[in-house]
């Protein structure tokens, strides 16, 4: 039955959601938007919200993403994954367990305390999880975010339910724009006219769809007529009359998933090539000194060790100041050095901050 699978795939996408705050690689969780330090954790890479270009080229990813999940697998997101759809249909089955005259409360009720723990594992994302859920009581900015989801959440899967992705869901109208007659469905097949009328499939349509009228906007792929359909046409021998139909390998597929690729692997490279040290110089006024200019220096290291920097002038020129730095892991380190000519008044010098493995050299002028 394609409602197990679908609560298979369900429980383990819900897990998941839950796990990955608490999951840590390299002593970070393995996914999680830092407040404090404004940085994005992502299993083991820091991404901070400053290096913008990542950011955008991870959402051009996750765009590239979308569209080819789309264009092949039409709205299977949203039977199988969506969190408006599985919420609901954990309630459902929360309730399936009770006696049937009491199931439709049943499911109400049980999706209160099931959109509360949503609600907490959205601070999860944001908030360590072990101090989110320590001071939920505590923090009135916590506790105000919690009850605000849990309220939005709950409204959303309890009062709300399918209307919303038959009619305002945006995916739904992206879906619409992007599937083809070969994107992957549910669909009746009309060449069979032996259809039992049973209305199994009317039914048990989540979004109250009748599927036997062809493909339609509204249908979000649950699959839930199949096996409506299942349970009428098994008993005959009979195959179902609704299926999955759709063609998976064709040329859009592959041309959408080489875009999805060649996204995935622009974002890859830009996040190795990230350098672990930034240097950066900028001239602050005249030094006390004869001859000499005051200039202030920032350096950012993003690796997980401390770094030893060295700082050197070229040119006819010296440092007058101590030029070694040690900057903390994920930490930055400013100051100010001054620079005396040499021989001769340089127009500019160049600034040089080494250590293991970098050597990052800065032009600045000398007035
Ligand atoms: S038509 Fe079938 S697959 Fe589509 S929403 Fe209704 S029950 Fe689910
Ligand atoms: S459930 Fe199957 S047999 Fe029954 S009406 Fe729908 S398509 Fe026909």
């Amino acid at each position: 039955m394609w409602k197990n699978r679908r609560r298979i795939v369900a429980l383990l996408g819900g897990a998941t959601v839950l796990i990955l705050p608490f999951l840590r690689v390299r002593g970070r969780s393995a996914a999680r938007f830092d407040l404090p330090s404004l940085s994005l954790h992502f299993f083991g890479a820091v991404v901070p919200i400053d290096e913008f270009y990542l950011v955008l080229l991870g959402a051009l990813f996750l765009v590239a993403l979308t569209l080819w999940v789309t264009v092949v697998f039409g709205r299977l997101w949203c039977g199988w994954l969506c969190p408006q759809t599985v919420i609901g249909e954990v309630g459902e089955w929360i309730a399936s367990a009770l006696p049937a005259g009491f199931r439709r409360g049943g499911k109400t009720l049980a999706l209160l305390p099931f959109s509360a723990l949503v609600s907490l594992s959205l601070l999860w994302y944001v908030v360590p999880p072990a101090e989110a859920t320590r001071d939920l009581f505590r923090s009135p900015i916590l506790l105000g975010a919690f009850l605000a989801q849990w309220g939005v959440i709950y409204i959303m899967v309890a009062v709300v339910g399918p209307r919303f992705c038959k009619s305002a869901c945006p995916y739904a109208m992206l879906q619409n724009v992007l599937a083809d007659r070969e994107t992957l469905a549910v669909a009746y097949d009309p060449a069979r006219p032996e259809c039992l009328r049973c209305d199994g499939c009317t039914r048990s349509c989540p979004v109250g769809i009748d599927v036997r009228k062809g493909g339609q906007r509204e249908c979000i792929a649950c699959a839930a007529c199949i096996d409506a359909c299942r349970e009428a046409t098994s008993p005959r021998n009979v195959a179902p009359f609704i299926a999955y139909r759709g063609t998976v390998l064709r040329g859009k597929a592959y041309l959408f998933a080489g875009g999805c690729l060649a996204a995935a692997l622009v974002l890859l490279a830009a996040m190795w090539s990230r350098p672990d040290v930034r240097f950066a110089v900028q001239w602050e006024g005249k030094a006390g000194t004869p001859r000499g200019n005051v200039y202030r220096y920032s350096v950012r290291n993003d690796s997980d060790r401390p770094v030893a920097v060295a700082l050197s002038v070229e040119g006819p020129a010296r440092l007058l100041d101590d030029p070694e730095v040690a900057v903390p892991s994920r930490g930055r380190v400013t100051g100010t050095v001054t620079v005396q000519a040499g021989d001769g008044t340089p127009g500019e010098i160049l600034i040089t901050a080494a250590g293991r493995g970098f050597r990052i050299v800065r032009r600045s002028a000398f007035p």
